[in-house]
Order: C-alpha cells, then structure tokens, then sequence
C-alpha cells in the first residue's frame, strides 16, 4: 500500500492514508497494485455520477478537441448552456462560475455586502465554508481559524435557536448549509430554515445557502432547499458539479439584487469550457429516476448503518455516530477493501455515488460489518 513516489514534495496539510489510487471505474477505485475498493465516499461527495460516468466523460472529451480556454472577456457555448441549465433548475437565477467551493463563497460573501451595503454575516457554530479567508471567517470552527487570523471583520456566529438575537439592520447575509458537511453531518431543521428566510426578509438581509456539499443531486433533490421549502437568495455550488472537474457557482435568483457590475468580481479559469461541458451532462444526468434511486439508496444505507449507532443525514449525506473513534475504522476499511470517511471524533461519513447499485450497496455494508464486528 506504498508508493514508489512518495509524498516527501508534498506540503503535509493533509493526514493522507497509505493507498495511491490510479483508476476509478463507476463505484469501484483501482490502486497502483491493481486491488479494487469498492467507494462509498466518492472523493467528499465530488464524484456523484461514479467514476468515468460515460455522459461528462464524453462531453469533456468532446470539449477538450475543440476549445480549451478564452477569457471571460468573451463567451463560450459550454458556460452558457450551463448557466441556462442551473437556471432552469433553480427556478430563475444568474450563476458566476469559479473554481471551488471556497471561491463560490467568496463570490457569495463578496456578492452580499455590494447588495445590501452592509458587511455582517451571520453564520452557524460548526459550519464550514471553505479555507480561503473570507470563507474561513464565517466557518464556525474555531480550530480551523486559531493558527491564522486576523480573520475577515464582520462574521457572526450563531446556533439554530440565536439567529434571532444576532440578524438585525446591519445583516449582509445568513449563510447556511442545509446539512452541515464538514461540521458533522448535521442536517438542518426546516423550521429553522423558514425562521432564517423570516428574518432574512425582515431586516433586508440575503439569503444564502451554501450547497457545495448538499448540491446536485447529493440529498435526493437538485438542491436541498427544494425539499425544506425555502427559497434563498443565492446557492453556492461546487463539488459534485462537474463529477470531479474543478468548478464552483454562485446562482443569484433572478429576483434578488444582481449587485454586480463588470469589473467586480472575476476568475481567470472561472467558467472553463470543458469543466462547463462536463457539468452540463452531469445536470442532464440528474434527472427524477435517479433522484428516486438516491432517496431509495438513502433508505437502504440509513437502515444498515442504524445497527452501529445513530443515523444522520439527507439523502446520499449519510452519517452514523459510533461508540468508538471513527479515525481507525476508516483505516480498517480501507484494509478490508472500502473507501468510506469521517466527520468528528466518532462520526463515520458516507456519500457514495449517487448512481451506485443496491448490489454494491449491501456489499459495502457487508465490508462495514465485517470491520466493525
Ligand atoms: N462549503 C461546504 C459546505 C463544503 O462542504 C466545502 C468543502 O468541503 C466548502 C464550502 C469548500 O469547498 P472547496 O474545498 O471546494 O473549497
């Protein structure tokens, strides 16, 4: 499970695990060895649609013999047709394109403040947004921000139960993840959800609901806030938009300020034309049989996993919270064959491929019983 390379020329900020992948096929990852792993983790909910899913495999193929990379200056086919698309499944909204989840709050952040004027953001403890520093101040882990301020001014952390006490006249945004990812896969209560846009709308505050993790498909709709019937102002996209290409998305709905003028905001890569192809075939893709087959998968996993601990999560964001540290089962996993991950001390954390068959499915609970026996 070493590799011939080695990560000497590597800065160490990740605790990286001893396998070197080289091939992905579907559900399944191949190491330099050649032994297959079955992935219930899908690179943190990137790769949605499987490993090489055969329809943005070809759109980027496609893309990649015609057109590379023009500036933002002009326009290409693929970025438009995929703004038209995540319009359409928006309801009515303009995107900018960059390349990260990160990069789509700073969009977000730097998008609130030029449309109300004002330069606070109320955010929840636990959440996370991101490692750049605007999205590292209103991340609500102290831990990730101790080693590097000066942060950001103008972050405000609440709980569900304080947003009330922290929105007031000068609230840019209330920045929300419908399920906290990265935090612990904790899974946002509606009613709250309906309180913030409340307050939202009654001190002229944005709206903005951070779906990098819960976006595209991953909760069993095209964005989680379809299913907790709140409308925002804006939704970040990254991860699972391009099935693994680099790409991240600020939508503004249509009838929130578009605040932006040329010159205001930009990204030299943003909008890619082959990460955009990509994306358009993976929003094809997301269609309602198989965001049937994600709720059902969802079921599937959630009733597995209930023997070990209790279940969290939406949709294919599924977290079960053992009795013992979650690091070193990971790890054991990994021995046994599956690629699955971690969210807190005793949180294990699967997001498989949304396309992954009840068969290999009930194999991996078979791998994850075997581990935790
Ligand atoms: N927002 C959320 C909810 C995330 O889960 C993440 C990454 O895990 C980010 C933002 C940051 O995305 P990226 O790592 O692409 O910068």
């Amino acid at each position: 499970m070493t590799t011939t390379l080695g990560n000497q020329a590597l800065l160490p900020t990740y605790a990286r695990l001893g396998v070197t992948f080289v091939e992905g096929d579907g559900s399944w990852l191949i190491d330099d060895t050649g032994r297959r792993y079955l992935d219930l983790f899908a690179g943190i909910a990137v790769v949605g649609l499987g490993h090489r899913h055969p329809a943005p495999l070809a759109a980027a193929h496609a893309q990649l013999d015609r057109l590379w990379h023009v500036s933002n200056l002009y326009s290409t086919e693929p970025m438009q047709e995929l703004s038209a698309r995540l319009s359409e499944r928006f309801g009515g909204a303009r995107a900018f394109f960059c390349n990260s989840g990160a990069e789509s709050i700073e969009a977000a952040l730097k998008w609130a403040r030029k449309a109300t004027g004002r330069s606070e953001v109320v955010a929840l403890d636990g959440s996370f947004h991101g490692r750049t520093f605007g999205a590292l101040s209103v991340t609500g882990q102290p831990g990730k921000r101790a080693a590097f301020g000066p942060m950001v001014p103008g972050a405000i952390f609440a709980t569900p139960d304080t947003l009330t006490d922290h929105v007031g006249p000068h609230t840019a945004a209330i920045l929300l993840e419908p399920v906290q990812g990265e935090g612990g896969v904790h899974p946002l209560p509606a009613a709250v959800l309906k309180q913030a846009r409340e307050l939202a709308d009654e001190h002229g505050a944005m709206l903005i609901l951070d779906e990098v993790q819960t976006g595209v498909g991953r909760t069993g709709s095209f964005f989680a806030w379809q299913q907790l019937g709140v409308r925002p102002d804006a939704v970040t996209l990254a991860k699972g938009l391009a099935n693994g290409l680099p790409i991240g998305a600020l939508l503004v709905a249509n009838e929130a300020p578009t605040a932006f003028e040329p010159g205001d905001h930009a990204s030299t890569f943003g909008g890619n034309p082959v990460a955009c192809a990509a994306a358009c075939a993976v929003v094809d893709t997301i269609d309602d049989e198989l965001l049937a087959h994600v709720r059902e998968l969802s079921a599937r996993l959630s009733t597995g996993l209930a023997r070990y601990g209790d279940v969290r999560g939406m949709g294919l964001l599924l977290a079960v919270e053992l009795d013992r540290p979650a690091w070193p089962v990971v790890e054991a996993a990994l021995e046994h064959g599956l690629v699955i991950g971690s969210a807190g001390e005793k949180t294990l954390r699967l997001t498989p491929p949304l396309t992954m068959t009840t068969e290999e499915l009930t194999v991996g609970l078979h791998i994850l019983g075997e581990v935790l026996a």
